[in-house]
């Protein structure tokens, strides 16, 4: 039996990974021990095949069964998207009651769903501890992007996001990060009702489509085509800074990205930081995915005062690291994000010099224009569409793509930067006077 005792701390859940950045309020990173709940039962997913296997040691499974268990329970988590494990129908009645006192699938709790009226999916989600973080899928024509949480908040302040506004700041584990993809797919039925290398299973259920009825697992009859998957991409641009939180960022992307996983391309996944320089490199090496760059300002003056972390890691230091991001190339651009912010950084005369900067450290480049989406309380404007439109041709005449991105979901609120969960109600003076109630015994 493991119990909550029993696991070790996760370390990359310590504040220690995170450097101390200037700014208007001083968010903390909460501890939290992963993957355990307070019925002492691990969440399976989000473990490695590694740590899948060795939890299964821990529970007594008999050394010659281990690969077998383990590749069973990794294809019933993830390519068939079961949420319970009774309805890993070919593994034995016994064997899975013995898993159910030890484990549980593991899903985030949606607090609420909301769609947007041009089709944009928001879901505020809770975990365990009660913590919660948001998670918005983008529909489009050709592809469906899953815009993806890695902190509940952010330690970093940037001066135009909703998100940098939150007091509370926990890392997500690599449990949580993966459960928004798995239940962004059970909320798009894209989980297939039958996989051929299975058994065939009768089709119980009452939908029609031939397809057996899995229980547990999310049927979504007739909707699901597998040429047709809904959710392509996945970019890490949700709440929190992805590079502060390495190790279940790194973890989770990877259950992500295996074949026998869920098998997205690691070109199809894209991860924005907003400029942890030291962390760049071992994220190309250790991940491997598309590099966004929150870059946001051409100025030492200007980025120190809007992206605050540039305080720490300058405008050239960060630059050389984008020249030096593995696997790189004309063909794997760097994105470089910049928000139009009125009279701020969008003169032609930053333009010119975002297109020196990019040809100065001669980096395969784009840049993503995007148009500042206001939150209640922010103290900046939107540039004007002919503003906005001047930028972007500047950069474009010299070369370089610079599409303007359409906001997408700002009627919920689930447009870049205005993302924030109800955490931030709770101040550290509030979260002191807990830890002292608890430690006094009252709670
Ligand atoms: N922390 C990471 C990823 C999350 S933010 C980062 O900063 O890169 C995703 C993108 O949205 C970043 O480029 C961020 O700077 C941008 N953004 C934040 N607030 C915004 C707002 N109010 N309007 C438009 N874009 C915003
Ligand atoms: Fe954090 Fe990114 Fe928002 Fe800056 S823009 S506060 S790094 S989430």
């Amino acid at each position: 039996m493991i119990n909550a005792a029993e696991t070790t701390p996760d370390d990359s859940l310590q504040p220690a990974a995170v450097m101390p950045i200037p700014g208007p309020s001083d968010p903390m990173v909460l501890p939290r021990k992963a993957g355990t709940r307070a019925d002492g039962k691990r969440v399976l997913i989000g473990l490695s095949k590694a740590e899948l296997r060795s939890a299964l040691a821990d529970i007594g499974i008999p050394a010659k069964q281990i690969n077998m268990r383990a590749s069973q329970l990794w294809h019933w988590l993830y390519n068939r998207g079961v949420t319970e494990i009774q309805a890993m129908a070919n593994i034995s009645k016994d064997m899975r009651t013995i898993l159910d006192q030890h484990f549980v699938v593991g899903r985030p709790e949606v607090v609420t769903a909301q769609v947007s009226n041009d089709g944009t999916r928001k879901w505020l989600l809770r975990f365990d501890d009660g913590e919660e973080a948001e998670c918005v899928f983008i529909p489009d024509a050709w592809r469906g992007t899953l815009c993806v949480s890695s902190q509940v908040g952010c330690t970093l302040n940037c001066r135009f996001c909703h998100t940098g506004t939150m007091k509370l700041v926990r890392n997500l584990t690599a449990a949580e990060i993966v459960g928004q993809v798995m239940l962004a797919r059970d909320a798009l039925g894209e989980w297939p009702n039958g996989a051929a290398s299975l058994p065939a299973l009768p089709d119980t259920d009452d939908d029609d489509d031939d397809r057996p009825y899995i229980p547990g697992a999310h049927n979504p009859g007739n909707n699901y085509t597998p040429e047709g998957r809904m959710l392509t991409n996945i970019v890490m641009m949700g709440m929190g800074e992805p590079l502060y939180n390495f190790d279940n960022v790194r973890n989770a992307l990877q259950i992500v990205m295996d074949g026998d996983g869920l098998g997205l391309s690691k070109r199809r996944i894209t991860l924005s930081t907003s400029g942890v320089v030291p962390m760049m490199a071992r994220a190309g090496h250790e991940i491997g995915v598309n590099l966004a760059v929150s870059l946001h300002a051409v100025t030492k003056e200007i980025r120190d005062e809007i992206v605050p972390i540039n305080k720490k890691f300058g405008i050239d230091e960060l630059l050389q690291a984008c020249a030096d991001y593995p696997g790189a190339n004309n063909a794997r651009r760097i994105t470089f994000e910049y928000v139009m912010l009125d009279g701020k950084n969008d003169s032609d005369e930053d333009a010119r010099e975002l297109v020196r900067l990019i040809r100065r450290y001669r980096l395969p480049a784009k840049v993503n224009l995007i148009p500042f989406n206001p939150w209640p309380g922010s103290a900046y404007l939107c540039s004007p569409p002919e503003r906005i439109r001047a930028f972007s041709d500047i950069i474009f005449n010299a070369g370089i793509s610079a599409p303007v991105r359409t906001p997408r979901g700002r009627d919920i609120m689930a447009a870049c930067g205005q993302l924030k969960s109800a955490s931030e109600k709770i101040s550290r003076a509030e979260l002191d006077r807990r830890a002292a109630e608890k430690e006094l015994g009252w709670v």
